[in-house]
């Protein structure tokens, strides 16, 4: 089951049912638009019924802790779960998001992080996520740059409380291009350029600053060609967008669900296929 508000246009129903399917698993992946004042209530009723648990998705990542018996070490310092494990009538919360982006990185992109500098734009829960996972794996310096500066400096001082190699800096500050410039890797986690939102169009930065032969990442899938990802391949730099962080964050949810090894080629092609009708349809 996925759980957030509104639940417009997720593909999660797709590829994580073409996995129970593929497996013939006797399951069913559902979705449930939960309005803020009931999460307590949705969450409590999946400790009675015939569920394996749920994804939470946006506006609940942070919030859906406060109401599970336990949480995952790692998800409890990202502050965030993805994933909801039952197990009898207790609830487990796990973070899924941070795997998804950083094997994404590294077996897609082919990216060391350790090492390497970043620049992180965005403070929301996708960006913490990403924050935790390159600072684990050695990112250094690591860069937070957001619209709203006091969420990049807290969410800086959350990955590293002493300071050390993780900033924060406004999007709009002029010192931004030249931090564009020196990174290896640039993660968009902010919504602009998202196909149907108020930014579509857009990148979040002036693109011709992107240094050829760095990576750049656009967390975005809808499109999956991102005016960012197609500025950053005209500048002789690696482009790699969203659509396997989704898709390996899914399956890692799948195995905690299910306890069986995730069929990922064939969550990636739901993935794909459930993109593209959603296109033909509009
Ligand atoms: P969120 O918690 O709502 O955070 C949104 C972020 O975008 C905030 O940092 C916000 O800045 C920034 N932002 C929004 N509009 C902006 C604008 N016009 N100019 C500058 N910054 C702007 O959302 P989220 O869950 O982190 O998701 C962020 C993006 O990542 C979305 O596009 C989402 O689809 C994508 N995502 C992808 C995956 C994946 O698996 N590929 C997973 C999760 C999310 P402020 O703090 O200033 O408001």
């Amino acid at each position: 089951m996925l759980i957030g508000y509104p639940l417009g246009h997720s593909i999660s129903p797709a590829f994580q049912q073409a996995a129970l399917d593929h497996l013939a698993l006797p399951a069913e992946y559902t979705t449930m638009p939960v309005p803020p004042r009931r999460l307590p209530e949705a969450l409590n009723g999946l400790r009675g019924g015939e569920f394996l648990g749920a994804n939470v998705t946006i506006p609940y990542k942070e919030t859906a802790l406060l109401h599970l018996d336990g949480v995952d070490p790692w998800a409890a310092s990202i502050g965030a779960v993805n994933t909801v494990v039952k197990d009898g009538s207790t609830l487990m919360g796990y973070n899924t998001d941070a795997y998804g982006f950083m094997t994404s990185l590294k077996e897609k992109a082919g990216f060391e992080p350790r090492g390497s500098s970043a620049l992180l734009l965005g403070a929301g829960g996708a960006a913490r996520a990403a924050a935790f996972g390159l600072a684990r794996e050695g990112v250094t310096p690591l860069t937070i740059a957001n619209r709203t500066l006091a969420r990049a400096q807290s969410l800086a001082g959350a990955v590293s409380p002493g300071g050390g190699s993780v900033s924060a800096m406004a999007m709009q500050d002029p010192a931004l291009a030249a931090t564009v410039r020196n990174a290896d890797l640039i993660v968009n986690a902010t919504s602009i350029g998202m196909r149907h939102g108020p930014d579509e169009g857009a990148a979040p930065f002036d693109v011709q600053l992107i240094k050829p032969g760095s990576l750049v990442y656009d967390m975005v899938y809808t499109p999956a060609e991102t005016p960012l990802l197609a500025a950053a391949k005209r500048a002789g730099a690696q482009a790699l967008g969203g659509l396997w962080m989704l898709v390996l964050q899914g399956a890692a949810a799948f195995e905690l669900w299910t306890r069986k090894s995730p069929p990922v080629g064939v969550m990636y092609r739901a993935s794909q296929e459930a993109l593209a009708s959603q296109e033909a349809r509009k």
